[in-house]
């Protein structure tokens, strides 16, 4: 009940400002002034050149700011509408990476994709049965496995009666109302990949806390998704080498 009184105190705006150029200094404006005025949501400096806004606090803070970062930006153009509370725990930067993610195709005792994402200097990985999928309505089954040094992610070969090719990689964003890594200590974790095959926002859903946890890989819906495609299927090279896994297992 508590938490319902509170949500009601907020307000929440979307805001979207010309950058004219000065889109990093208006990020670092935004984030310096969301703390001041206890803000949270996320601010991201567009490739389009506009700067956009998603800010959620006390009533009246969030037009404060955007009417702050408007003298900032000097111009008119300022977009500012009304949206509902998020529940964000941070005010983020969004639109900047995080770190690099690689899918290994691996035939060991059992064939699978394992997913990893940087995180803090490691790899966190999962062991995906059927690979990733770019289509929503798929909820892909993601083990949790160990973590791998990131030195691994350029291993592409032979060995142990199976292999492994690097079926992609690339950069990743981290998203989501929660930081990172409390995201994934909670069991759910929203990110953006930019790779050669898997683009666009992913979340990993842990449904259960058993040894290994057991997580959903799920894409999410915006204009990387590509409903009813097999991308596992369609394109099964390696993005190093171009070769198959079979080419790499028989040599
Ligand atoms: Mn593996």
């Amino acid at each position: 009940m508590a938490k319902r009184a509170q949500t009601k105190s907020k307000e929440a705006i979307r805001a979207s400002l010309p950058a004219h150029g000065r889109g990093r200094e208006l990020v670092s404006d935004a984030m310096a002034r969301a703390a001041q005025l206890e803000l949270l949501g996320w601010v991201r400096d567009d490739p389009d050149g506009v700067v956009r806004i998603h800010a959620e606090g006390p009533a009246g803070a969030p037009a404060q700011l955007v009417g702050l970062l408007q003298e900032a930006a000097g111009a008119g153009g300022v977009e500012v509408a009304s949206v509902k509370v998020e529940g964000h725990e941070q005010f983020a930067v969004r639109g900047v990476s995080a770190g690099v993610f690689v899918v290994q195709e691996h035939q060991a005792t059992a064939h699978h994709y394992d997913v990893r994402l940087e995180v803090d200097g490691v790899m966190r990985s999962w062991a995906v049965p059927k690979g990733p999928s770019l289509d929503p309505a798929v909820k892909r089954l993601a083990v949790q496995v160990p973590d791998h040094d990131t030195g691994h992610n350029s291993f592409e070969g032979a060995g142990h009666g199976g292999g492994v090719i690097i079926w992609d990689r690339g950069t990743y964003e981290q998203g989501g109302r929660v930081p990172w890594p409390e995201a994934l200590d909670r069991g759910h974790a929203v990110f953006v990949l930019h790779g050669e095959k898997l683009s666009g926002g992913f979340a990993l859903q842990r449904t259960g806390r058993g040894d290994p946890p057991q997580w959903l890989l799920i894409k999410r819906r915006d204009e990387h998704a590509r409903p009813g495609s097999d991308v596992v299927a369609e394109r099964p090279e390696s993005v190093a080498s171009g070769r198959t896994l079979a080419d790499v297992i028989d040599g």
